[in-house]
C-alpha cells in the first residue's frame, strides 16, 4: 500500500468532505500481490494522539476471505515445493528492509497506534529478531532420522499445511503479525493476515516490502476488516490452521469458532500480570523497572505489570516509584491510549477503585498535551490498598495503571497471583534466589521472570501464557511454532535385503 498523503477520489459510500478529512487514501487489501479497491463498507482509522481521521479500513466480507483463500491455495503448492532454504531467503531480504525502512515504519507505528517513537522503533527492532529466527528454520526445523531395526530407517520430515491464517490485535500492529508471518511462510504455508482494523496501515507495509523482498504473488495476503472477515476466516473450509491474538473474550469466540470446522488454532488472550515485589528487592532497580513495565506501550503491552503485590515493609520502593512515575511525561514519554472509549474503560476502573477506598498515589487521568488536546492520553497511574477482590484487581484494565496489593508473605502474594483466571506473566523482585526459585516454580502463568518487569522469551524461545491467556497447544513463537505450522510426516524405510522378516516386515 503507498502511504502517501490523501489523494484519491472519495469512495461512493462517504460524503467527499469525510474522505478529504483523512490523511491517507483508503486502505486496501492485498491479494495475489497488489492491492485491490473494496466496494465495502469502511470504518475510520483514528490517530490516537489528536483524534484525528488518518485513513478508512474496509470492512470485507465472507466473499472477500473467500477471494483470497482462492488465490493463496492457487500459490501454496509452489511455495509449499521450494526447499526451505530457497524460502528463507526472502526473510534475510525482509530483516534488512525492516532495518533500513525503521523510521518510516515505526513513524506509522506512532500514527496509527500511539506508543512513542522510541517505542514503536523497539517493535520494528523486535519483527527483525522475529524473521531472524525465522531465517534459521532450515537449520532449526531440519527433519530427523534413525536406524530403528537392522536395515530398517525412519525419518521424520515436515510439511507444511497449506493456506494459514493469522488474526491480530491493535496493540502491536507491525510486530504481532510478525509473530506468525515469517515462521509460517518459511516453513512452506501462504497465509491471510487480518489485522485490528484499528491499525490496519503497518499491515499493508508488511506486505508490501515482503513484496520487495521477493516473496512470491499469493503467499501473503492481507485482508481487512473486523468481526465478519474474522467469522469468514475461522469458517473457511481452505484454511487449515489460525492463529489468534487478541482478547481472552475474542480468544475464545475465535478457538471455539475455528475448531468447530476442525482447524488447527492457537488463540492468545488478555492478561493480568502480577508483579511480586519482596522486602530485600533492589530499590532503585525494582522502582525503575516495575514503573516501566505499567507505563511502557501506556501499559497496552499483554505483558504490562498489571497488579504489584507488596509483600511486608516495601513502602520505601513504593516512593521510589511515585517518584519515577511522576518523571514520565505524557506526550514524550508515554504515548495515548488507543481511542476515547478504552481512556472512558481505564478511568472509570480508576474512579471505581477509588470510591471503593483504595489510594491513588499517582493520578493520570487529567494528563494533556498542548496541542494535542484531542489525543487520549492518560498518565502512569498509581493505586494503593487494592484489595484481591476489587474489580481492577481481577479484570484486564490495558492502560498504565498499577495497583498496589499488599500481602504479608510470599504465600500470600502467590495465593493473590494463583487466583487470576489470567495466566500470562508473572515475576518476582528479590536478592534471594531460593525465594526466585520458589515463585517461579508456583506462579500459574506460562513466563514468569526474576527481577524482570516485561518477562518476554526471545528466540529461540516460545512466547504463550497459560490458563485464560492462551487456548490451544503450544506457544506461537519460537521453537514451539514449527509444531503449530507444520505436520510431520513419519517414514519407515527397508533397503536392506538382509534385514530379515519381522513385525515391521
Ligand atoms: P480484540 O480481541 O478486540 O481484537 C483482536 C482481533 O479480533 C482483531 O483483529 C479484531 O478485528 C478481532 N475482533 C474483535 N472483535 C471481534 C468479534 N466480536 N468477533 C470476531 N473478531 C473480533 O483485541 P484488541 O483490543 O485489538 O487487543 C488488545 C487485547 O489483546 C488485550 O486483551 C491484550 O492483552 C491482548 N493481547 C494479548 C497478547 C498475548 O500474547 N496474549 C498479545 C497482544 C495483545
Amino acid at each position: 500500500m503507498a502511504v502517501k498523503p490523501h489523494q484519491s477520489r472519495p469512495p461512493a459510500n462517504v460524503s467527499s468532505e469525510r474522505a478529504g478529512r483523512a490523511k491517507y487514501p483508503d486502505v486496501r487489501n492485498h491479494v495475489g500481490g497488489s492491492f485491490s479497491e473494496s466496494g465495502n463498507a469502511f470504518l475510520d482509522v483514528h490517530d490516537p494522539s489528536d483524534g484525528s481521521v488518518l485513513s478508512r479500513v474496509p470492512l470485507s466480507t465472507q466473499r472477500d476471505v473467500e477471494a483470497a483463500v482462492a488465490v493463496a491455495k492457487n500459490a501454496a503448492p509452489a511455495w509449499a515445493a521450494t526447499p526451505i532454504k530457497e524460502r528463507v531467503q526472502v526473510f534475510f531480504r525482509y530483516k534488512t528492509l525492516l532495518e533500513k525502512n525503521i523510521d518510516s515504519l515505526a513513524a506509522l507505528i506512532t500514527e496509527e497506534n500511539g506508543k512513542v517513537a522510541s517505542e514503536a522503533r523497539a517493535e520494528i527492532l523486535k519483527s527483525a529478531e522475529l524473521t531472524e529466527f525465522a531465517c534459521s528454520l532450515p537449520q532449526i526445523a531440519s527433519g530427523e532420522v534413525l536406524e530403528v531395526s537392522k536395515g530398517v530407517e525412519c525419518r521424520i520430515e515436515r510439511y507444511p499445511l497449506g493456506v494459514v491464517a493469522a488474526i491480530t490485535p491493535f496493540n502491536f500492529p507491525n510486530m504481532v503479525p510478525n509473530w506468525s508471518i515469517p515462521n509460517a511462510i518459511a516453513l512452506g504455508n501462504c497465509m491471510i493476515l487480518k489485522p485490528s482494523e484499528m491499525v490496519p496501515l503497518s499491515a499493508g507495509r508488511i506486505a508490501e516490502l515482503l513484496r520487495e523482498a521477493g516473496l512470491p504473488d499469493g503467499v501473503l495476503q492481507v485482508v481487512h476488516g473486523g468481526k465478519e472477515a474474522v467469522e469468514a476466516v475461522c469458517d473457511s473450509p481452505g484454511i487449515s490452521a489460525v492463529s489468534f491474538v487478541g482478547s481472552t473474550k475474542i480468544a475464545k469466540v475465535v478457538y471455539r469458532r475455528a475448531t468447530a470446522t476442525l482447524k488447527r488454532c492457537l488463540a492468545l488472550g488478555g492478561a493480568k500480570n502480577h508483579l511480586i515485589v519482596m522486602p530485600d528487592a533492589n530499590a532503585e532497580m525494582t522502582s525503575a523497572n516495575v514503573v516501566a513495565s505499567m507505563s511502557g506501550c501506556a501499559g497496552q503491552r499483554c505483558m504490562a505489570a498489571s497488579v504489584m503485590v507488596a509483600v511486608s515493609k516495601t513502602d520505601h520502593i513504593i516512593q521510589k516509584m511515585v517518584e519515577h512515575a511522576k518523571g514520565i511525561v505524557p506526550g514524550r514519554d508515554i504515548g495515548p491510549v488507543i481511542s476515547a472509549a478504552a481512556k472512558e474503560r481505564i478511568e472509570s476502573f480508576i474512579a471505581e477503585a477509588e470510591a471503593g477506598g483504595a489510594k491513588v498515589l499517582v493520578d493520570g487521568r487529567k494528563a494533556t498535551v498542548a496541542g494535542k488536546e484531542g489525543g487520549y492520553f492518560i498518565g502512569p497511574t498509581i493505586i494503593d490498598h487494592v484489595t484481591a477482590d476489587m474489580r481492577i484487581a481481577q479484570e484486564e484494565v490495558f492502560g498504565p495503571v498499577l495497583v498496589i496489593v499488599r500481602a504479608e508473605s510470599v504465600d500470600e502474594a502467590l495465593e493473590v497471583e494463583n487466583a487470576s483466571s489470567y495466566g500470562n506473566a508473572a515475576s518476582v523482585f528479590t536478592e534471594s534466589g531460593a525465594t526466585a526459585r520458589y515463585v517461579m516454580e508456583h506462579a500459574s502463568a506460562g513466563m514468569v521472570g526474576v527481577n524482570v518487569g516485561v518477562p518476554v522469551p526471545r528466540e529461540p524461545f516460545s512466547f504463550g501464557g497459560w490458563n485464560d491467556s492462551r487456548f490451544g497447544v503450544g506457544d506461537i513463537t519460537g521453537r514451539g511454532s514449527i509444531e503449530f505450522w507444520t505436520q510431520a510426516k513419519k517414514m519407515t524405510t527397508k533397503w536392506n535385503r538382509e534385514a530379515g522378516t519381522n513385525w515391521m516386515s
